[in-house]
């Protein structure tokens, strides 16, 4: 991978704030389901935050970025979402390299993955954004292609279906949790589908 310019990381953020626009709606819908209806709203006010200072965020080394925009998420997102992808962006900036190739992106994630869990005080298999990180986290590792790796996001969402909440406000519920998707590993998909995307179109 060679030095990300700021024209790349300004496609990614407008791809990321995209993609979260178009499914604002389905996102809340989700939360509706067994949460508070928030998630949608939530997460749109925290990526047009960071789309509102896209140029601000492209000049700058991609891990003062990634930190800048991960902050910017903690103040816009609210809810227990901001602080938990806040910190999915702060902890990647502080770990990747500025021109990192797959196996510095992929030990900067799994470690950025870590401070989330440790923020959540979650782990996989609890019904939240953790159960998509995870796998595509290991499909990174496995070296998967962007199709590969888009799938296993997808699937990964799909699969918080029959899952029990024990993390979140969806946990509150208990078993009538259970045959709703999580609507962080719905809004995790996404992202990641945006990223991997975008990455792929113009590598
Ligand atoms: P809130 O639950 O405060 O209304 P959001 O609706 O924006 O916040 O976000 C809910 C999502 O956050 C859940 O769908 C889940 O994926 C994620 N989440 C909530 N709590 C945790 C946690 N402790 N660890 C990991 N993810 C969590
Ligand atoms: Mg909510």
């Amino acid at each position: 991978m060679v030095a990300m310019a700021a024209s790349d990381l300004s496609r990614l953020i407008a791809a990321a704030a995209d993609t979260i626009a178009a499914h604002a709606d389905e996102l809340t819908a989700l939360d509706q389901a067994i949460g508070d209806g928030d998630h949608g709203l939530n997460m749109k006010r925290g990526f047009e935050a960071v789309r509102a200072e896209a140029d601000t965020f492209a000049v700058k080394p991609l891990p003062e970025a990634l930190k800048a925009i991960g902050t910017k998420l903690v103040m816009t997102v609210g809810g227990a979402s901001g602080p938990l992808f806040g910190t999915l962006f702060m902890a990647l900036g502080k770990e990747i390299s500025a021109e990192p190739d797959r196996a510095g992106l992929t030990a900067a994630f799994g470690k950025a993955i870590e401070a989330v869990a440790a923020r959540g005080k979650s782990q996989t298999g609890q019904k939240t954004m953790l159960d998509v990180l995870q796998p595509v986290h290991e499909a990174l590792a496995e070296g998967k292609t962007a199709a590969e790796i888009v799938a296993v996001a997808d699937r990964a969402a799909q699969a918080t279906v029959p899952m029990k909440a024990l993390r979140g406000r969806a946990s509150f519920l208990g078993e009538r949790s259970i045959g709703h998707m999580d609507a962080g590993a719905r809004s995790t998909a996404l992202l990641v589908r945006a990223v991997a995307e975008t990455i792929e179109r113009h590598a």
